[in-house]
């Protein structure tokens, strides 16, 4: 199926290892995790990224009750694959009353999202985010946090990645910038397909006199604040003056951080400000900042996966020794294998081929003993261990 993937190792251990740096990360940060649906519906959607995204517009899946009848299925197309975790989770705070007890939280989450484009290099159909919402918190402090969890939790990775800041402004801000940039492109004969905004977030050429857009001074003072903590704590970032994020909820900061070398593919993690999300959804003003990051792009770029050391256990003709010598190392914490062949040349064969260096022997004969024979396959050597050792 083209744009979805069957994920094996070692990719998949791939993945692993960027779920474990964020669930790390995240802990550090004091963030909580939830669990949101896979699906909600098409006007949470329209209503926060703007019909006019082509996360709405053009790559949304939509979800109908199977039935014979067609009219059953048109009415139930209210629902959409999420393609994007924010606006579910701004309504499910909403719904679940989450800010009625608490005035701030953060909260993570883990999944699958799903967009309807064109399968390509780091573009999948469905693919998944992990990301930080930080609610109930206005101010440059607690967005140069979250930024700061971001920048950490891709070093990790060992990449060569940048981050890219801007100030977007307000609604506002925003309006005045929208018609300054339809009149350039007017002069400049440039057709207007889109909101002109959403027509800077794909460019990536920018001539001298490009209008850039003007902040009022609040934003002003935040940003150069928040440029301030990023340079106390040694984070290294690029003020991208054309760097406006494609989605309608985002105001004030916003923020990429880019692999060095990939800039066609996208950003690893994206994030920013969206204080009028909330309010767009019906509830009451609430201030917000998060990311998302890509987890397959990271694992795609990364060299690191998470390792499995197993031993693997050989019963030959003592099986049910072997569950014994099993069950007693698994108590331990150590993660075993058992090989359920009879023919120990070959089992050693494959064992090798599964990088499995240590092999654990448990037949009849041993049995009697009460031992196991541990050979080492890296360095050829060989051992009994009597059982009572194990405790
Ligand atoms: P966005 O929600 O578009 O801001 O994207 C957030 C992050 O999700 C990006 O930085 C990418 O790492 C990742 N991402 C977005 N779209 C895709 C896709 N089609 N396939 C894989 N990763 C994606």
């Amino acid at each position: 199926m083209r744009g979805f993937k069957d994920n094996f190792p070692p990719y998949s251990n791939k993945i692993e290892a960027v779920l474990e740096a964020f669930r790390k990360i995240s802990s550090l940060y004091g963030v909580a995790f939830v669990d949101l649906p896979l699906v909600e519906e098409v006007d949470l959607f329209m209503r926060t990224s703007g019909e006019d995204s082509d996360i709405v517009g053009k790559e949304l899946f939509s979800v109908a009750r199977f039935s014979k009848s067609e009219e059953e299925k048109e009415k139930s197309k209210t629902w959409a694959l999420r393609p994007e975790g924010t606006a579910g989770m701004m309504r499910a705070i909403k719904e679940n009353n989450i800010l009625n007890e608490k005035k701030e939280c953060r909260f993570a989450y883990i999944g699958p999202m799903f967009r309807y484009n064109r399968p390509q290099a780091g573009r999948y159909r469905q693919f998944s985010q992990v990301g930080w919402e930080f609610i109930g918190t206005p101010g440059p402090e607690i967005e140069a946090e979250a930024i700061i969890g971001a920048y950490e939790f891709a070093s990790f990775f060992g990449l060569n990645f940048e981050l890219e800041i801007n100030n977007i402004g307000s609604l506002e801000d925003r309006k005045n910038y929208r018609q300054e940039l339809q009149n350039y492109f007017e002069k400049q004969g440039i057709e207007i397909s889109s909101d002109p905004i959403k027509m800077v977030d794909k460019r990536d050429k920018f001539e001298d006199n490009f209008p850039q857009i003007k902040i009022n001074l609040e934003d002003k003072k935040n940003f150069s604040r928040l440029r301030e903590i990023l340079e106390k704590n040694k984070i290294p970032y690029k003020h991208n003056k054309f760097l406006v994020r494609g989605l309608d909820y985002y105001n004030s900061t916003v923020f990429e951080l880019k692999q060095n070398g990939k800039e066609t593919q996208g950003a690893l993690i994206a994030g920013g400000r969206y204080d009028g999300l909330m309010q767009q959804i019906g509830g009451p003003a609430t201030f917000a900042f998060g990311w998302a990051a890509g987890v397959e792009r990271i694992a795609n770029a990364t060299q690191i996966e998470k390792k499995h050391q197993v031993v693997a256990l050989v019963p030959l003709d003592a099986p049910d020794y072997a569950f014994l010598v099993a069950a007693k190392l698994r108590k331990k914490g150590i993660n075993v294998k058992i090989f359920w062949g009879k023919i120990l040349k070959k089992i050693l064969e494959q064992a090798d081929k599964q990088n499995i260096e240590e092999i654990l022997i448990c037949g009849l004969e041993e049995q009697k003993d009460n031992i196991f024979i541990l050979k080492n396959l890296k360095n050829r050597t060989q051992k009994r261990v009597e059982l009572w050792n194990l405790g």
